[in-house]
């Protein structure tokens, strides 16, 4: 059993290793440390080791912490990682940096009419489905460009990247062509041009395939096991 330091000190050592074998801009990938299901002790614990970025899955669940959390660590940004439903939107406009799951424009729509009462420019990502029959969310291929064309007149929101969830149970062999498609779409967004559009966050990656997935172009990985240990639930 090791200490949630020593596993994240293992962690950005392969992460750091990944980035130089993967040929992208050495390190500049980011940690965020997923702590869904995770205990306040064992969240302090987690920046006390220097962790920066924690992602949450459920705004419930997030809002608790948040006001735990945020009065004494005011420089950590805050990452909402799951489905979000539209009657979640006010709070999670609250107190999320980066929402990565925006999987429609009615979802952005909801966001940027929330951010506009506190003047708040959101930033989001948009999450792309490319195993349709195992993950429900998140835009299709073919509708990525037309969904981002749409959800970029949005006010109050910015969108600063794509996220995806890779398909679990499938192997490395299987993994790194959904990952480097993910990075050839995200480099065909950016030279289309859409005005007030980045694409400076690519999201995927996870305890089982954060390598892989820097290798492919990723620069932004959510770790939630490989640091925390499993989780019950
Ligand atoms: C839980 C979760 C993670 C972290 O998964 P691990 O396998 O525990 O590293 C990352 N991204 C999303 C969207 C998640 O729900």
């Amino acid at each position: 059993m090791h200490s949630i330091k020593e596993n994240i000190q293992n962690v950005l050592g392969r992460m750091q290793a990944a980035v130089e074998r993967s040929g992208y801009a050495a390190g500049s990938v980011a940690l965020v440390a997923v702590t869904k299901n995770v205990g306040i002790d064992a969240i302090k614990e987690a920046f006390a080791a220097g962790i920066t970025d924690i992602g949450e899955n459920r705004v419930q669940e997030a809002l608790g912490k948040h006001s735990l959390l945020s009065p004494l660590f005011p420089h950590i940004k805050w990452h909402m990682l799951g489905h979000l439903q539209t009657n979640k939107v006010g709070p999670a406009v609250r107190i999320f940096d980066l929402i990565h799951s925006v999987d429609s424009v009615y979802l952005a729509q909801e966001i940027g009419r929330q951010a506009k009462k506190t003047g708040k420019i959101q930033e989001i990502l948009i999450q792309v489905n490319i195993s349709r029959e195992e993950n429900k969310f998140g835009v299709d291929e073919g509708r990525l460009k037309q969904v981002i064309e749409d959800v970029a007149k949005i006010e109050n929101v910015k969108i600063r990247g794509l996220m995806t969830i890779a398909p679990q149970n499938t192997d490395e062999r299987g993994l790194r062509p959904i990952f480097r498609k993910i990075k050839e779409i995200s480099a065909i967004i950016t030279s289309a041009k859409i005005s007030g559009v980045s694409m400076q966050y690519l999201s995927m990656g996870m305890s089982g395939d954060f390598e892989t997935a820097i290798e492919e172009g990723a620069n932004l990985v959510r770790i939630g096991t490989a640091i925390f240990g499993e989780r019950n639930i």
